[in-house]
């Protein structure tokens, strides 16, 4: 299988809905790659990476870094890990697009990489319960930008600058909205014939 026809599809919901969950289930049972924009920009920052280190205070604050930035970490990372992996039945994209700016980036480096978009997955989730889920995760995971001040400006970011992508998809007929309260395994049981329609 090329690149060609690799399906690439990205997983959208706000801070706590579930979405590194489910990308690292689909990643594991339908061996789809996985590639989170948060991870690589926490892995740049531990290496030291000069733009990294530039935004790092806008992350520690729960803002967003320049779709510049992400963009070009992210292509980087896209190259590196569809060139390891020629076998892949497709991709996820975690945590990216966050902002129309980068919505309008995404076309043009899925046709860099021999890439077929199939759409936005748009996970559902109660805002009570996301807040309850964040909270542990920051007591488990010990995040540095998941204080719960932190917590709060994510979350009012995520309304401002990406929300508005569930209109931009939807216009394009690109959106699929999915239920994502239940177990991991419940909402994974709705988002696999999704998947494997692709
Ligand atoms: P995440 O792990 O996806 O919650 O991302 C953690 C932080 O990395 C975010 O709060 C942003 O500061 C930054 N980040 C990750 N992905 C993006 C993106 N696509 N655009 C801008 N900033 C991002």
């Amino acid at each position: 299988m090329t690149n060609q026809s690799i399906p690439a599809f990205t997983i959208f919901g706000p801070p706590g809905c579930g979405k590194g969950t489910q990308a690292a289930v689909i990643k594991e049972r339908l061996e789809y790659l996985h590639v989170s924009t948060g991870d690589i920009f926490r892995a740049a920052l531990a290496k030291g990476d000069p733009a990294a280190l530039q935004a790092k205070e806008l992350m520690e604050r729960g803002e967003l870094v320049p779709d510049e930035t992400i963009r070009d970490m992210l292509v980087g990372q896209l190259k590196a890990i569809l060139e390891e992996s020629s076998g892949a039945k497709g991709l996820i994209l975690d945590g990216f697009p966050r902002t129309l700016g980068q919505a309008g980036m995404l076309e043009d480096i899925l046709k860099q990489l021999n890439l077929r978009f199939t759409g936005c997955v748009s996970l559902k989730v109660d805002e009570e319960e996301l807040v309850q889920r964040l909270i542990k995760r920051a007591e488990i995971e010990k995040r540095p930008d998941d204080t719960e001040e932190v917590i709060r400006e994510r979350m009012r970011v995520y309304q401002e600058k990406t929300q508005p992508l569930e209109n931009y998809f939807a216009e394009k007929n690109q959106l699929i909205e999915v239920e994502g309260l239940g177990t991991i395994d419940e909402v994974y049981g709705r988002l696999a014939p999704i998947i494997n329609r692709w």
